[in-house]
């Protein structure tokens, strides 16, 4: 049985590539300082023996005993609202964290996959976005602790990779949504869906003009294990390249949620990129991978789950407090 280290696993891309490396047959640890996840998401996993959970921060040394297969560094912070409550913790788990499992990696002749995001390309003044386009990041801004983190952790992850023959694969992550997002993460869609839900207006940054290419999940997730699976060392955009502007998707939401809700507009946040949306040639030509979910069915699907959720979850739209993980 092959062995897989998800770090992350109580995220949700985390939580959803567990279920998929069970599904394909493998032997999961799953690993994450529960920061930002959540146990919800994993805990139909604790009663199997293919699957095990290790409460630990990537920030700090790594030691797993036995065997590693394959390695997937998949535990950050990931939306704005957490950069800015815990920027110094998602620095270190990008290039430090990094750097640990990329020492785990040496030690074990395990393959690494890290997740790396369509935020290395800044506010883009290209478009769509290659992965030969070099970014265009504000090193200092609000979101320069998650980009820079991330452009940082692509570097180390080339230099193993070229120094020490390290097998490694990127991942560059488009906008991605589906089941397990979290309700109070600030990300547009759980954003938009909770306000639907609780019957308040739908909050727009800017204009609405700011545009976005959201991917389903389970494309995301396929897509991410073909590239840990092919010999392709260099980074691969994955996301949906069907774009939409945020207001036009503000009304696509109100459709979906049959609510009457009104749009009121906020200011846009410093740095929100204004149009994003992946060049997928890459993709398609060495993985043989495209998304297969319209936006119409995954948005159904993920609308579903929200729905499920308890109204004490739904109405419990405050932040963790996350301040004594700043001082760490
Ligand atoms: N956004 C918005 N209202 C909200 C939350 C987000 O208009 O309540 C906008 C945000 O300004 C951005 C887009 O939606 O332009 C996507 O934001 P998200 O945080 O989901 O992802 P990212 O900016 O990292 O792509």
């Amino acid at each position: 049985m092959k062995k897989v280290l998800i770090t992350g696993a109580a995220g949700f891309l985390g939580s959803h590539l567990c279920d998929k490396f069970i599904k394909e047959g493998f032997k999961v640890i799953g690993m994450d300082n529960l920061i930002t996840g959540d146990l919800k998401n994993i805990e139909h996993l604790f009663k199997l023996e293919s699957f095990e959970f290790y409460h630990h921060d990537v920030s700090k040394f790594v030691h797993v005993p036995g065997d590693l297969d394959y390695i997937l560094h998949f535990a950050s912070p990931a939306s704005p609202i957490d950069y800015l409550k815990i920027p110094i913790q998602t620095l270190k788990v990008g290039s430090l964290g990094t750097h640990n499992l990329l020492g785990l990696a040496k030690a074990k002749g395990a393959r690494l996959l890290i997740a790396s995001t369509s935020e290395v390309y800044g506010d883009p003044l290209v478009h769509p976005q290659t992965e030969e386009y070099y970014g265009n990041v504000n090193t200092i801004g609000p979101r320069g602790v998650y980009d820079e983190a991330k452009r940082f952790q692509e570097s180390l992850t080339m230099a193993y990779h070229r120094f020490h023959g390290l097998e490694t694969r990127i991942v560059r992550i488009f906008n991605t949504y589906g089941p397990r997002m979290r309700l109070n993460d600030g990300r547009v869609i759980p954003a938009f869906i909770g306000q639907a839900l609780r019957g308040e207006d739908l909050t727009v940054f800017g204009d609405g003009s700011q545009t976005r290419s959201f991917c389903y999940v389970d494309d995301q997730v396929e897509g991410i294990y073909k590239l840990l699976m092919s010999d392709y060392a260099e980074p691969v955009n994955i996301g949906n390249p069907y774009e939409i502007s945020i207001l036009d998707f503000a009304k696509e939401i109100i459709k979906l949620t049959k609510t009457d809700q009104k749009i009121v507009f906020k200011p846009l946040p410093k740095d929100d990129p204004m149009q994003r949306q992946p060049d997928i040639s890459k993709a398609k030509s060495i993985l043989r991978w495209e998304p297969k979910v319209e936006r119409e069915e995954g948005m159904k699907l993920t609308y579903d789950y929200f729905k499920s959720l308890s109204k004490e979850e739904l109405q419990r739209s405050e932040h963790k407090d996350f301040s004594d993980h700043n001082r760490k």
